[in-house]
């Protein structure tokens, strides 16, 4: 027989945050800067996208042993339930989804259902617990390729372009309608969306970082694989944009920077900070950079040459996207702090930390 506890809380008790996706990339850096910052993490995670040696490293940095685990996947009602039940939940940051966008235009069906299902079923799970607060990890994608830029909050999302975009946007208007439904109800949802830029980087202990499976499709984890000699040559897409060097712009923010954006929202949600039921913010750096800068850059901060050369255009790329951060250097109180040169080295470091040298 199975016995649920449910958890009382008193006021003195730090606030618990269920992270979900919390082994991968962003969830890890968010755990680790959650517990800095003094609340108890849940991680859930189905580890269909990273092994556990992120999570190990959380609990290096933190030195914490006890956190708590489940190897549960979010498309698992029963499951997502069980979790609530035995954990009193104050805010869930949300990034279980599948993210490749060619992986998604060949399997839209498994990207939708994966994708929307685990969101629906802890937003049911928030409300039938007497509601929660539920941070939605968005992204510049909803964008697309914007005739005004920087962009603001306002920027008008433009159709998305591969099934995972239209995840990201048709997410964001679940936990809008939810917010907005449940707002007088028992059960109420209070939700923020960070729409993140380019994450890119490693904690600087070099325990916890990228870890993508076969060829990486980012920018930043091609170049350090490049690098340490795992992959010959890096191509840099396209060398005739409408740019100063020819090469894309983008809105490169460090990792650990967007993970503490992720503590800034929390904090506004569970102390009650928030303007709306459900609100927006960019969470990028403000700085366009350059595809070529950003591979001159990681030559220098690293004094290496790496193997690169000019390929044609990739499909789909937008020419440039970068971030106005007004809203959240206002209202969250947050702004991207560590230098690109900074970023660059540790994403270097965590690399040769995977090779062992
Ligand atoms: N890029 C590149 N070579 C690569 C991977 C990416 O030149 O091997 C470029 C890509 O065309 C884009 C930028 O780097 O201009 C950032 O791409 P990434 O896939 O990291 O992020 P995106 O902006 O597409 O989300």
């Amino acid at each position: 027989m199975t016995t649920f506890v449910r958890y009382v809380k008193t006021q003195a008790m730090a606030k618990t945050v269920l992270v979900s996706g919390g082994a991968g990339y962003i969830g890890s850096h968010v755990t680790v800067e959650l517990i800095s910052a003094g609340y108890e993490v849940v991680v859930a995670d189905n580890m269909s996208n990273c092994d556990m040696t992120c999570f190990e490293g959380v609990k290096k940095i933190t030195g914490r042993n006890d956190i708590p685990f489940y190897q549960i996947d979010c498309c698992d009602y029963a499951a997502v339930t069980r979790l609530f039940d035995e954990n009193r939940i104050d805010a869930v940051i949300h990034f279980a989804a599948f993210k490749a966008v060619g992986e998604s235009v060949a399997e839209p069906i498994m990207y939708y259902r994966n994708n929307l299902v685990s969101f629906l079923n802890i937003l049911e799970a928030a409300k039938t617990h007497g509601g929660c607060n539920v941070l939605f990890s968005s992204s510049a994608t909803v964008y697309g390729e914007a005739e005004v830029l920087p962009v603001t909050e306002q920027t008008p999302r433009l159709p998305a372009t591969s099934p995972y975009g239209n995840t990201k946007q048709m997410c964001e208007d679940i936990l809008r309608d939810v917010v907005l439904a449940t707002a007088t109800s028992e059960g109420p949802v209070k939700g923020i969306a960070l729409r993140y830029f380019n994450p890119i980087g490693a904690h600087p202990s070099a325990l916890i970082g990228e870890l993508p499976r076969g060829v990486p499709n980012n920018l930043v984890p091609f170049i350090t694989q490049t690098a340490i000699g795992k992959r010959e040559c890096l191509s840099i897409f396209g060398n005739d944009y409408d740019t100063e060097d020819g090469t894309c712009l983008r809105d490169y923010i460090d990792i650990v920077d967007l993970a503490k954006a992720h503590v800034a929202a929390v904090s506004r949600m569970v102390d009650g900070r928030m303007k709306e039921g459900y609100e927006i913010f960019n969470v990028g750096t403000g700085r366009p950079v350059s595809v070529y800068e950003l591979v001159t850059a990681f030559e220098k901060v690293n004094g290496l040459k790496l193997n690169y050369k000019f390929a044609p255009r990739r499909p789909g790329d937008v020419v440039a996207i970068w971030a106005d951060t007004r809203l959240a250097n206002d209202e969250l109180g947050w702004k991207a702090e560590r230098s690109v040169e900074d970023t660059l080295a540790s994403a270097w470091a965590w690399e040769r930390h995977l090779a062992g040298k």
